[in-house]
């Protein structure tokens, strides 16, 4: 695994505008993100978690400080760049098994869908993607004929074809049984080790310990 940070946060706030008060939901948040690696990101509710992981894939920008991923300063680029460089650098995996695939598309499908997405990818990269999460038989089956941790692994397949330089994923194990998720984690890991930094947050310790490395916020500020 090369040393160079597949993503890098530097000093990264964001604070929200309400009605008649600001939010400040990030504190000058440090980290980095190495290829291979498997950071998970804890916390109670409210600490930051989804505005970190948002500001990290370019789905928001912080308010101050920089975000960097694959080389590419995704903070300093308007919202269409961003949109761009996203489909390229950037895997994104929702909680809800149902907010990351298409109800009438089957999985073979989505793959070639989200492959597209990538700008082509080699065809044995589909085919070994699914193996890696073991889902490789289930090429026909649409995401109602898939049980809860098998629409997950399709996600986590779409987002990891072609090899992006980082692969977030928010809460993905919330909607899982603990075994589902254990098991989940488990081929997670495969992926990972293709040379993607991985970094979801999760409220749960038990997946929380299937990362390498810990990132833990508190009132928006990085604890550990
Ligand atoms: P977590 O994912 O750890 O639960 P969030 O990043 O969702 O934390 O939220 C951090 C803080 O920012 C919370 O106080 C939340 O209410 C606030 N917040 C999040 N999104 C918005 C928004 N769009 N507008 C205003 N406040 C927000
Ligand atoms: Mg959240």
């Amino acid at each position: 695994m090369n040393d160079v940070p597949a993503g890098i946060c530097r000093g990264v706030s964001r604070v929200y505008q309400a009605a008649d008060s600001y939010v400040q939901a990030l504190d000058h948040v440090d980290a980095e993100f190495r290829p291979g690696m498997m950071t998970a990101l804890v916390g109670p509710s409210g600490s930051g978690k989804s505005s970190l992981l948002r500001i990290l894939s370019g789905l928001d920008r912080p308010s101050y400080g920089s975000v960097e991923v694959g080389g590419v300063k995704l903070s300093d680029m308007r919202a269409a760049a961003r949109r761009r460089a996203r489909k390229r650098l950037v895997g994104y995996v929702f909680q809800r098994p149902s907010e990351n695939l298409i109800s009438y598309l089957n999985l073979r499908d989505h793959m070639t869908l989200a492959a597209q997405m990538r700008g082509g990818v080699p065809k044995d990269e589909i085919a070994e993607v699914l193996d890696l999460l073991g889902i490789g038989a289930l090429a026909g089956h649409r995401p109602e004929e898939l049980s809860g941790g098998e629409q997950q692994r399709l996600a986590f397949a779409q987002a990891a074809v072609g090899a992006p330089p980082i692969l977030v994923a928010d809460e993905p194990t919330a909607e899982l049984d603990h075994a589902s998720a254990a098991a989940l984690l488990e081929v997670v890991g495969h992926i990972a080790k293709r040379g993607t930094a991985v970094i979801f947050a999760t409220h749960d310790p038990v997946v929380a310990e299937r990362a390498d490395e810990t990132i833990r916020l508190e009132s928006g500020r990085r604890v550990g």
